[in-house]
């Protein structure tokens, strides 16, 4: 079945009367258990998808289906609760919180799932040694590397187990070795079932994943299996 289901969405921004369309009739779904990467040059549109697939934002019209919930109807508050629930997030700067430790981070998202103290710490704890940090729970962010943190952060997007991966840029601040190390991890959590989408604009990253998608002034300009994946796995 479909996680995401995208129907002609459009989305423009307001600068006082004037109208900048930004997405411009996207219509793509994305199936469980799919690894996608979205291309583009700059200012195609990308980050604007993402906010929508996020549900960080909501398209100017169209429809969004997210594991079956209509995003594009919804509230604020319905918003904030399917982000929680659905979808996990990780950001080309980090975004942990600096005063908290590793494993606090990483159980952030079960606080808002109404989880006790105990069973979150578990959690986080099971989640911090996948990632392959299972000895760094007490470090915060400014003790680790760049690698670590990208690995808490990934940590992080998993702990609820949401239905959707969103990942933009998460290789943006990482040296190349470090890269490659976060790539094999998203191998990883898409061959243990989840399903990703990540915004690159480096082809050696987008190589990873499983379809390509490319956007090219608010539109799809190709969206293709990437077949030296599928022939190496
Ligand atoms: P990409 O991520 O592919 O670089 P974006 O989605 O960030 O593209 O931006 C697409 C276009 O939308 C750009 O022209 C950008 O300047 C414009 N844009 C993005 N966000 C806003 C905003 N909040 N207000 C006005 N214009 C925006
Ligand atoms: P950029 O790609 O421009 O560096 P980010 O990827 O860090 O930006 O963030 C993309 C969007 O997600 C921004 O609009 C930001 O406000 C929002 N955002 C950042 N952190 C979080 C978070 N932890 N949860 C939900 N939304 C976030």
């Amino acid at each position: 079945s479909s996680v995401i289901h995208l129907e002609q969405i459009r989305k423009s921004y307001f600068i006082g009367k004037n109208e900048l369309p930004v997405l411009k009739g996207v219509s793509l779904d994305i199936f469980k258990n799919e690894y996608v990467a979205l291309m583009g040059p700059s200012g195609s549109g990308k980050s604007t998808l993402m906010n929508i697939l996020g549900a960080l934002d909501t398209p100017t019209s169209g429809k969004y289906v997210l594991s079956g919930h209509d995003v594009s109807r919804m509230e604020d508050n319905e918003l904030a609760r399917i982000r929680n629930q659905e979808i996990g997030f990780v950001f080309q700067q980090f975004n942990l919180m600096p005063r908290l430790s590793a494993l606090e981070n990483v159980a952030v998202p079960l606080i808002y799932a109404g989880i006790s103290k105990r069973d979150r710490e578990e959690k986080a704890r099971l989640m911090l040694e996948k990632v392959g940090l299972g000895d760094r729970y007490k470090h915060k962010p400014n003790e680790l590397s760049g690698g670590q943190c990208q690995r808490v952060a990934i940590a992080r997007a998993l702990v609820n187990d949401p239905s959707l991966i969103l990942a933009d840029e998460p290789t943006g601040n990482l040296d190349t070795k470090t890269s490659i190390e976060i790539m094999e991890i998203f191998g990883k959590i898409h061959a243990s079932g989840n399903t990703v989408v990540l915004v690159t604009h480096e082809e050696d990253i987008a190589a990873h994943a499983r379809r390509i998608i490319r956007l090219r002034d608010g539109l799809i300009e190709s969206d293709k299996l990437n077949e030296i994946r599928e022939a190496v796995s």
